[in-house]
């Protein structure tokens, strides 16, 4: 099967062909085409220049993924394209892309959740074997999710608010680094004293693997204002432990987030015992390296995908796809949009009980 994927549900413009063959997946071109200096300006995605790239950019993204794979239009056996959750109007761009090539060659069609696809990217990039916990963690998204199949998830808990993508793009902002936060954040956390800011590290003393992220905002708003107000200004070193301690406190909340998870998960898998995460922050080298001493620590297998299928990118959608279709699904030319699609949603209610 070679499959053809696009994605256009944030700021990333991706197209992708991924081969499988026996079960083994080979991505055969993945090409992603950023916004940010188009964004930069702003502070944030702004839907409607994201849409509008989205329009201009698709076909050579396509017509690039298609170059780079040796592959011609009359190789692909499926159109992969990400049906939401998303910014609505780049997921329009991209179902619309995807129906009119799906109309002109006759190729089969189907609509992925793009969550689906960074769920299943450990299994693209490290074949994973199912089941096995996920800790999902991107821009929009953080949950716990025992995958049992390429279409059944159960939900253990995630954020009961912020996502800590979006943690890491508003703490850069209020630091005045670019966009997006994520490695900005990394990047000057490296020179930073983590230990210099404490930090709220919310539900932590609740049970169960529920989050919390909206309140470490506040608190480094506070503690950058005080500094401001103190030194009349914010100085690189101050801005680099204040990076650090946030950084660090999310990791520690998601690596004790993730203790109660693999008690929760082994408990009825114990013979599958497989952390993995999937999303653009799980990029993050601190966040994969606390991840990776808890699993050393319980006898856990960790699996992180190469950084660039963390974050948003094509492969992952033509490879959920592809697993869709193999399943049984497919769309005609009604496959709409959905600004909201929750993965979980079709779930078996119990834990550990497969479909
Ligand atoms: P979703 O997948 O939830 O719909 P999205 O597609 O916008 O949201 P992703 O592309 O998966 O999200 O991830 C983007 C997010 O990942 C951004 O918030 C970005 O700051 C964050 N990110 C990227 N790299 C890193 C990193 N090294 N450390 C921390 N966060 C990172
Ligand atoms: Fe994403």
């Amino acid at each position: 099967h070679t499959v053809l994927g696009i994605e256009s549900s944030c700021d990333d413009t991706a197209a992708a062909v991924v081969r499988v063959t026996d079960d083994t997946p080979e991505i055969l071109a993945s090409i992603v085409v950023g916004q940010d200096e188009l964004h930069a300006a702003f502070g944030g995605v702004v839907p409607e220049i994201a849409a509008r790239a989205h329009v201009e950019k698709l076909d050579h993204a396509i017509e690039a993924a298609l170059s780079q794979s040796g592959c011609s239009l009359a190789d692909i056996d499926l159109i992969a394209v990400t049906a939401g959750p998303g910014l609505i109007g780049g997921v329009v761009s991209g179902v619309m892309m995807a129906k009119g090539l799906a109309r002109a060659t006759g190729t089969p069609l189907i609509g992925v959740n793009h969550l689906a696809g960074h769920a299943l990217t450990p299994r693209l990039t490290d074949g994973v074997a199912f089941p096995y916990l996920l800790l999902l963690v991107s821009g929009g998204h953080c949950q716990f999710l025992v995958a049992h199949d390429p279409q059944s998830f159960t939900r253990l808990g995630g954020t009961i608010d912020d996502a800590p993508g979006e943690a890491f793009d508003k703490t850069a902002r209020l630091l005045g680094l670019p966009q997006p936060g994520g490695p900005s954040i990394q990047k000057i956390a490296e020179t930073g004293n983590a230990a210099r800011f404490v930090l709220p590290r919310p539900l932590l003393d609740r049970p169960g693997c529920d989050m919390s992220f909206s309140g470490l905002k506040t608190a480094l708003l506070r503690a950058r204002d005080a500094l401001v107000q103190a030194n009349g200004g914010l100085h690189r070193q101050d801005q680099a432990d204040l990076a650090a301690s946030f950084q660090a406190t999310v990791a520690s909340v998601l690596t004790e987030k993730s203790r109660r998870a693999l008690d929760e998960y082994l408990e009825f898998n114990p013979a599958q015992p497989t952390l993995a995460v999937a999303g653009g922050v799980a990029a993050n080298t601190s966040i994969r390296a606390e991840l990776q001493s808890l699993c050393a620590s319980r006898g856990v297998d960790f699996v992180a995908p190469p950084l660039a299928l963390c974050t948003d990118n094509a492969a992952m959608i033509a490879y959920a796809g592809l697993l869709a279709h193999i399943a049984g699904e497919t769309d005609d030319m009604t496959l709409s949009a959905r600004p909201r699609w929750p993965l979980d949603q079709d779930s078996p209610a119990m834990l550990g009980s497969g479909k």
